[in-house]
């Protein structure tokens, strides 16, 4: 993820000549979009406001959730999307964002795969609050799963 800017006003210019996307923070969601969008053929730069990058996301540990996956095919656990909505709605006292919950049950598993076409395979699982069957996915060495 190579330069790291010190922000001051001369450099915005020197972004605009290199850069062509700005990611805004390097947890997971902004490391993965800017990997993304390089494979995609686009020059991202990350800003980030703390001195360490990684967010809250460095201090992820169990493991991801995800419905439908390849590795759960593997491990004989039958699961579907709507009892992933419906226990994660439950497990969220219901509070929930509904559109946002269906469109992450629903695409959870792509995320799985992708980080599986990265090398980082999420191979072993687990049941972590409120499910019922194992759909947490984590490392088979059981690293934790966002510590940088
Ligand atoms: C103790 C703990 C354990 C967890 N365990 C798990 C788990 O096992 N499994 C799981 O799926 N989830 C877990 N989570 C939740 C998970 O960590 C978060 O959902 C996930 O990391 C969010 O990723 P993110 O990239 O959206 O945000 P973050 O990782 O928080 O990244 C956001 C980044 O944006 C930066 N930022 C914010 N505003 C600005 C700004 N204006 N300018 C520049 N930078 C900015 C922040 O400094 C930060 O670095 C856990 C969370 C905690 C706290």
């Amino acid at each position: 993820m190579g330069d790291k800017f010190v922000f001051e006003p001369t450099s915005i210019e020197k972004l605009q000549d290199q850069y062509d996307t700005i990611v805004i923070g390097s947890g997971s969601t902004g490391l993965v979009s800017a990997i993304q969008a390089h494979e995609l053929g686009l020059k991202p730069v990350i800003l980030e406001k703390m001195e360490q990058i990684g967010g809250n996301t460095n201090r992820a540990s169990s493991g991801m959730n995800a419905a439908e996956t390849n590795v759960q095919f593997q491990h004989g656990v039958i699961d579907n999307f709507e009892d992933f909505y419906r226990e994660t709605y439950r497990g969220g006292g219901k509070l929930n964002d509904q559109d946002l919950l269906s469109y992450f049950t629903n695409h959870a598993a792509l995320a799985v795969d992708w980080l599986a076409d990265h090398n980082i395979k999420l191979d072993d699982l687990t049941i972590t609050g409120g499910m019922s069957k194992m759909r947490t996915h984590r490392p088979a060495t059981m690293a934790p799963i966002g510590a940088f």
